[in-house]
């Protein structure tokens, strides 16, 4: 089939006419990003389809007290472009040696100790530890493990840069080995057959052992580690933008390198104050409610508005572009952990717009009075408090 002939197919499973495929100025045939371009069914209804999942509240995948929970495409249709997964560690316990095909790794730890190896194309190695706070991100197929490190069990939330991508569906090092044939492996290492004779047959994905060294032990090559640390102490730093009403920390390829697909963000806010009406022209955003009860409302075109309460443990998704505002709609303070998948984070605020506009523009815009928009905010609001900007 040629490029032409599948444009064609697209845009009429999408609905489209002719004569709006000849105004659409689609890319060049067989050019990917064209996707991109395609309404996606999950989104183009009547209306917008439900962007909440309870993430903490799902079975998972449960082993002792450890346990992994996730949300793909499958618990969460909408989230085609990000899935995430809630884990939890006992001491002792390793989410063992592992790559994943189809996305890359980003995390933020909410409770204990974590320690993480990984490699990269080169054969560079680094361990890290990270506490509470802190942030790893790994590119997409590089191998790697995360392993509880203390006595006490940690708790991290790990982003994927691909909503279709299952935890569940890893490359894992004994599942691979253990389908391997016994010389073939022998080859490959230059060992006896008999010493994979007790290597796992089918996957371990948490292993068990004793509690590791505090200080790391050195790979078995010695220590060469890569140019870019996998790790950033996020909410180690200064908030970026204190508000009346919250904070936000942010990091994105700016702040942290080797982050090229994901920018991540924990936002504070106080008993009623906002996040104001926004989007992101690069990027989907995924959200983990960390503490407290907020409104998290959802704009999508033609009259198209959906608002969910989230609370914590829950999970909201709002794809690129879709206009959205985060509203702390309980009596405590809110924290909310945001993923973006891009490695630059832009975004557009409603009252930037509007103030950078002259007023006989939202005038005649709105039908209104010139002299009603010199009572409005001349910057950008991006939070505030349960009174409004001052
Ligand atoms: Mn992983
Ligand atoms: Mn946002």
């Amino acid at each position: 089939m040629s490029g032409i002939h599948r444009r064609d197919v697209l845009l009429a499973t999408a609905g489209f006419t002719a004569a709006a495929l000849a105004a659409s100025n689609p890319a060049e045939a067989g050019d990917p990003s064209f996707m991109n371009n395609v309404p996606d069914p999950a989104l183009s209804g009547n209306e917008l389809p439900t962007f909440k999942f309870a993430l903490d509240k799902s079975e998972g995948k449960v082993v002792g007290n450890s346990f992994g929970k996730e949300a793909t495409v499958t618990q969460l249709p909408i989230s085609k472009g990000i899935a995430g997964v809630s884990m939890r560690l006992e001491p002792g316990v390793m989410r063992e040696l592992h790559w994943h095909a189809t996305a890359a790794e980003w995390a933020f730890v909410l409770d204990g100790r974590v320690r993480t190896t990984v490699i990269d194309p080169q054969g560079r190695a680094e361990t890290n530890d990270f506490e509470v706070g802190d942030v790893w991100y790994f590119p997409r197929g590089h191998g790697h493990m995360l392993q509880c490190l203390g006595d006490k069990p940690c708790h991290f939330i790990l982003i994927f840069d691909n909503g279709y991508f299952s935890e569940f569906g890893t490359f894992s090092i004994t599942d691979w080995m253990g389908h391997a044939p016994k010389p073939l492996l022998a080859k490959a290492f230059g060992m006896p057959e008999g010493a994979f004779d007790a290597f796992p047959k089918e996957e371990v994905y948490f292993a068990r052992g004793p509690l590791p060294p505090e200080d790391a032990a050195a790979p078995l090559q010695g220590w060469k580690l890569p140019p870019e640390t996998h790790k950033y102490r996020l909410l180690a730093q200064a908030p970026h933008g204190v508000y009346p009403g919250g904070r936000e920390w942010r990091v994105d390829s700016g702040r942290f390198p080797i982050s090229k697909t994901i920018t991540g963000v924990v936002l504070d806010l106080e008993p009623g104050a906002l996040r104001e009406l926004h989007w992101h022209p690069n990027a989907d955003e995924w959200q983990y409610v960390i503490d407290g009860q907020i409104n998290v409302t959802l704009f999508g075109s033609h009259g198209r508005f959906r608002a969910e309460t989230l609370d914590k443990g829950d999970v909201g998704y709002i794809p690129q572009g879709y206009g959205h505002s985060i509203e702390n709609v309980g009596d405590t303070p809110a924290r909310i952990l945001i993923g973006l998948n891009a490695g630059i984070y832009e975004a557009i605020d409603l009252s930037q717009w509007i103030a950078g506009n002259p007023a006989d523009v939202l005038a005649t815009n709105f039908g209104q009075p010139a002299e009603l928009f010199g009572k409005f905010p001349e910057r950008d609001v991006f939070l505030s408090d349960g009174k409004g900007p001052g």
